[in-house]
């Protein structure tokens, strides 16, 4: 699957999202290794801790609905940013946890515009499994 491709997703599962508070929508679409599409938005909350932003929305319900963690292949995540949306810290610590380090990431915004990342980049110097063992850094 292209990055447009899970992009659009991403823009459709955006337009379902739950947010009375900030109004701003964000969409995801998580790619596995079976080639099935787990899409994710944020869902706000009055109470604000329990928000879930779209990332760990679809990070979440992959895992619920069977997926194997570190078996992704790819995620998009669009907002109305005025550059391609960023993940906030988080969701970065989520995806290092459930995700291989060199799984492409694909940020956009509703002009269209794209980066390509990787859930590695996105988080250097994570506190992974490895750090609670008193391993090696991944
Ligand atoms: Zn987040």
């Amino acid at each position: 699957m292209e990055a447009r491709e899970l992009i659009e997703l991403a823009r459709q599962a955006r337009e379902r999202a739950y947010t009375p508070y900030s109004h701003f929508k964000v969409g995801s679409a998580l790619l596995d290794s079976e080639g099935h599409v787990h899409l994710g938005c944020n869902v706000e909350n009055a109470a604000f801790g329990p928000t879930n932003c779209a990332e760990r929305t679809a990070l979440h319900r992959a895992i619920a609905d069977g997926a194997a963690p570190r078996s992704f292949k790819a995620l998009a995540v669009i907002g109305d940013t005025a550059q391609p949306i960023s993940p906030c810290g988080v969701c970065r610590q989520v995806l290092i946890e459930l995700c291989a380090p060199d799984m492409p990431v694909y940020l956009a915004n509703l002009q269209g515009e794209l980066a390509q990342t990787t859930v590695g980049a996105l988080l250097p110097g994570a506190f992974t499994s490895h750090d609670l063992d008193g391993g090696q850094r991944n």
